[in-house]
């Protein structure tokens, strides 16, 4: 099933999601199979279970956007465990589509984290994979990355999405 993704406004995004305590169940796994269809359809590389409205410490990610089953990830209540080194890059976020904005971040990220059999690993990532790895875990703690831009940026951006609202367009 795919879920609309929620949109920056709405709490859910800003609460820190709840840990998961029940693994391997029929319910976890459709669930990690909505977000990942719901991920293709908005044809992100990454999402979190509060941008479908579930309060939840669950997020996948897939850089390939379906393209290579291997890079598909599945991350319940991860943890960052290292984060090395800098990159500057833009990022942006399917809860506040249209935006872009630089944004530094670590290089060399681990995280553990669970399956959904409830086991844990570390992983490490990369480049745009630790990009990635932070910007979802911030998502389950409640955090978008327009918390890491300036303040100046940040009150544009939400300037110009109460535009939006009002205009009827930001729903
Ligand atoms: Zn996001």
């Amino acid at each position: 099933m795919i879920y609309p993704i929620v949109k920056y406004g709405d709490p859910v995004l800003e609460k820190p999601a709840e840990p998961v305590s029940e693994f391997d169940t029929p319910e976890l796994h459709k669930l990690v199979d909505d977000m990942f269809e719901s991920m293709y359809a908005a044809k992100g590389v990454g999402l979190a279970a509060p941008q479908i409205g579930v309060g939840k410490k669950i997020a996948v990610i897939d850089l390939s956007v379906g393209e290579d089953p291997l890079q598909k990830l599945v991350l319940i209540n991860p943890e960052v465990v290292a984060n090395d080194g800098k990159q500057r890059e833009e990022e942006g976020c399917l809860s506040i589509p249209g935006f872009r904005e630089e944004v530094t971040r670590g290089t060399r990220v681990t995280v553990r984290a669970q399956n959904v059999k409830g086991e844990t690993f570390e992983m490490t990532g990369e480049q745009l994979l630790a990009r990635a790895l932070l910007h979802e875990t911030d998502h389950l703690s409640g955090r978008l990355y327009i918390t890491h831009v300036s303040a100046l940026k940040r009150d544009l951006i939400r300037r110009k999405i109460r535009k939006l609202v009002k205009a009827g367009e930001w729903a």
